[in-house]
């Protein structure tokens, strides 16, 4: 390895032994549903305790509150985990932000709880990489780059949230926070099983609206009825009908109705749009607002919108390139190949490169088959991912990104 300082080598010597594996193992051993409270709360003891070897502070966060739309069309407040957070050199004049999440997608009652091996070296598990494997790599890298003999020259914030699955509503509003005056960020969700990287991504947004119309008896009067249920049905072919090239509809649930010989009074649609960019996202903006006018005007009902774009698109602007690059020459130096590919899956890397910060969000392990019982973690790229963590964020300080 001919193009690494003395200083790199040392600290990428000290990766090696990081123990990442058995944290894997511990860590996927405990159900972290994002609803799942109980096993939220043990995740982030057992976190907390992984990262105090670190400098600095860790604490453990209240969730901000956040409400939904129940079937029935209350608006309830739902309770999410708390969010660790660690700032370390936060004076220094360099700072970079590392996050993580601490959720899966299995809850409690899910039949995907065990880990076994798939065959040897590929570890199927809930979470393993996405990405309890991902924390392991994360913690590797700053622990590599902590035990050396002299003080790294940056500082950095940890913030690892408990509701990333469910579209980080409870830790938005830290991620924008913490995320202020950073000089890069890296998210450690998995790459993909031959190491690419997701590049640009679509933004998400989600939507409930409850549309109130009046009932009335099928068979009598049906004329004096306002069905709701048709009203919610219609909305939902218009909207699709709208979408095209910029964003994507998806019409998923219809809640509500009752007895064939009642009118409807109430529905509930739920609604998924992704936008690629800004422009687009206005668009369907624009799209759900007028298309909620005619209807409510055409049908003579009451519509409430409820939900946001939780998740803003992420281009591939010019300084989020030249991150991607110093990662792809990282990689070059370690005999690591890095490519990247545009997805229209999302994650907190929509939310920080939203704050303007350049962000490469699949830092973690190498690994397949997520939000799946397939789901699947390629041990070996523990040690090969701390090593691309360890020698990214030692150079990022000195580039000028
Ligand atoms: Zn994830």
């Amino acid at each position: 390895m001919p193009n690494l300082s003395h200083a790199e080598k040392a600290a990428l010597d000290r990766v090696t032994d990081a123990p990442m594996l058995a944290q894997v193992q511990q860590w996927a051993a405990v159900n972290s549903g994002s609803r799942n409270l109980q096993g939220l709360a043990e995740m982030a003891g057992l976190l907390a305790d992984a990262f105090a070897a670190l400098p600095g502070d860790v604490t453990l966060l209240d969730p901000a509150p956040v409400d939904a739309v129940a079937a029935d069309g209350r608006v309830d407040l739902i309770a999410h985990g708390r969010h660790l957070h660690l700032a370390v050199r936060p004076d220094a004049p360099v700072r970079l932000l590392l996050t993580g999440h601490m959720d899966t997608v299995f809850g409690i009652d899910h039949p995907f709880q065990k880990q076994r091996w798939q065959e040897p070296g590929i570890l199927n598990g809930p979470g393993v990489a996405d990405m309890k494997g991902g924390i392991a790599v994360m913690l590797a890298a700053l622990l590599a780059l902590e035990g050396g003999p002299e003080t790294p020259n940056f500082g950095y914030d940890v913030v690892i949230n408990s509701d990333e699955e469910v579209g980080s509503p409870s830790s938005a509003a830290l991620l924008r926070r913490i995320a202020m005056g950073k000089a890069a960020a890296f998210t450690y969700e998995p790459a993909l099983p031959d190491g690419t990287l997701a590049g640009a991504r679509a933004g998400s947004g989600n939507f409930s609206i409850i549309v109130t119309g009046r009932s009335a008896h099928a068979g009598r009067n049906p004329q004096d009825g306002r069905n709701a249920l048709v009203a919610a049905a219609d909305l939902a072919l218009r909207l699709k009908r709208g979408s095209g090239s910029g964003f994507s509809c998806n019409p998923a649930r219809i809640d509500g109705g009752g007895p064939n010989n009642v009118v409807p009074d109430h529905a509930i649609l739920r609604v998924n749009f992704r936008p690629r960019s800004a422009e687009d996202e206005r668009a369907a903006r624009d799209l759900l607002d007028r298309t909620i006018a005619d209807i409510a005007h055409e049908h003579d009902v009451e519509l409430h919108c409820h939900g946001g774009f939780g998740r803003p698109p992420k281009p591939m602007d010019e300084r989020t390139g030249r991150l991607f690059d110093l990662v792809r020459r990282c990689g070059a130096d370690l005999g690591v190949p890095i490519a990247w590919r545009d997805t229209g899956g999302v994650c907190d890397g929509n939310n920080i490169a939203a704050c303007g910060i350049a962000v490469v969000d699949t830092m973690g392990v190498r690994g397949g088959s997520i939000h799946s019982d397939a789901e699947f973690l390629i041990a070996d790229s523990l040690v090969e991912r701390a090593r691309l963590s360890t020698l990214t964020l030692m150079r990022v300080a000195h580039e000028k990104i």
